[in-house]
């Protein structure tokens, strides 16, 4: 039997998975909607909290040879990207195998809709055909195995209240900036300005960090669903020292806040509106103004479109894979993973999985090195019955 693998997405995750396919003898090709690792580019400075040595697998560090960086080295995103994943994909065991500029838009079973045969072992039997943009147009593939290592940095959440678009999101959204790195792109005309920092998750305390060091200081206003004095989840004796830093440093802020701070703690966005240039905020606490600037960093989401034909089972909580999302209910530390059963890596649809931070949805606590983990299980799985 023909053992094709395809992954989507040559992040992290969907290189590695590649990588170990290939070494479980599937014939693999891996579809790349940007260019590898565009997802970490989108970080712009911001560094890895985990060093390099945890980020990576033995088996990639082999690929890459004498080009590896240390492990202890704290990499920024692009310098992961550049420096470690782009190399990846043209070592030996990858090269020829990571197409970029692919967007898959559709993935099912060859003529099998959702509804047929779910859960039954004939579904297996069936190919999987996906449907791709790519530069010369649309084209399917097949494959009798498919990773979709795609992540969510794709798509924001929104910034209203509850996670609905508050009123005129959909108008203005455009205007917010979303990722780290556009912030960083965006630092030199905020010198000064009035800044709407919305969100307290990590993302949102190394946006601090940038901001606070401009000068002249930016005004700015930072709203918190959070209504903890120091919003920012803090991990008593975390062992990612660079973690730590960055938000005991956003929490002390939040804390006492210097006067170029004003924080507006248990609230969200109500609304939106640009008449005239400047970005007019209403809070749902009733507070709000006219900012030049919205930075709205409040997580993100997995895209499920692309796979609505397929018989998955998906959390309706974190909008990852349902038995992962289970089995990882009572974890608040991404260091500390429970142990997980084959079962709790299955996704209802036969040699199919969501692997690497699109599995885990909008849970916060997916780090690379328990993607690896999952990872080894689940092409060691596949590789079992394909
Ligand atoms: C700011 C930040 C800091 C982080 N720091 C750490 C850390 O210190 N340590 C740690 O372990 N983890 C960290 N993480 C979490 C996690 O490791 C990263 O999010 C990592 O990028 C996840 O890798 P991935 O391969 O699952 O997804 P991504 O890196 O998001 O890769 C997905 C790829 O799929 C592509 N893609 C998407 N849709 C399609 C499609 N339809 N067709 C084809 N291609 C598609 C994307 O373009 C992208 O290249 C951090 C995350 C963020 C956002």
């Amino acid at each position: 039997m023909s053992r094709r693998l395809v992954v989507v997405g040559a992040g992290p995750m969907g290189l590695e998975a590649a990588l170990l396919a290939g070494e479980r003898g599937f014939d693999v090709m891996v579809l790349e909607q940007d260019r590898v690792g565009e997802s970490l580019r989108r970080w712009g400075g911001t560094r890895f909290f985990s060093p390099f040595g945890m980020n990576l697998s033995a088996r990639a560090v082999r690929a890459l040879g004498d080009g590896a960086p240390a492990e202890d080295a704290m990499l920024t995103g692009v310098e992961m990207a550049e420096q470690v994943l782009e190399p990846l994909a043209a070592s030996p065991a990858l090269r020829g195998r990571v197409r970029t500029g692919r967007r898959v838009t559709a993935i099912g079973r060859a003529r099998l809709t959702r509804r047929d045969l779910p859960g039954h072992p004939l579904r297996a039997e069936r190919p999987f055909r996906l449907l791709v943009e790519g530069p010369g147009g649309e084209e399917t593939l097949e494959a009798e195995c498919v990773l979709d290592a795609s992540g969510v940095y794709g798509r924001p959440a929104h910034v209203g209240v509850g996670g609905l678009p508050a009123r005129g999101e959909a108008a203005v959204g455009a205007r917010l900036l979303r990722h780290l790195g556009t912030v960083e792109t965006a630092i030199p005309d905020l010198a000064g300005r009035d800044l709407l920092l919305v969100g307290h998750g990590h993302s949102a305390a190394n946006a601090l960090a940038m901001l606070e060091g401009l000068r002249p200081a930016p005004r700015i206003t930072w709203a918190t669903r959070s209504g903890h004095r120091r919003p920012c989840v803090e991990i008593a004796d975390d062992p990612l020292a660079e973690r730590q830093r960055v938000t005991a440093r956003a929490n002390d802020l939040a804390a006492d806040p210097p006067p170029f701070l004003t924080v507006e703690r248990r609230t969200g966005v109500e609304s939106l509106a640009a008449p005239n240039g400047r970005i007019e905020v209403r809070l749902a606490n009733g507070r709000g103004g006219a900012f030049d600037a919205v930075v709205g960093l409040t997580g993100y989401r997995p895209d499920l479109s692309f796979l609505s034909e397929l018989a998955l089972e998906i959390s309706p909580a974190s909008e990852g894979a349902l038995r992962l999302t289970r089995a990882l209910a009572s974890v608040t530390d991404c260091l500390a993973v429970p142990q997980l059963s084959d079962r709790d890596l299955e996704s209802g649809e036969p040699r199919f999985a969501l692997v690497g931070s699109k599995s885990y949805g909008r849970l916060p606590t997916f780090l690379l090195r328990t993607g690896l983990a999952q990872i080894e299980r689940i092409v060691d799985r596949l590789a079992s019955v394909a």
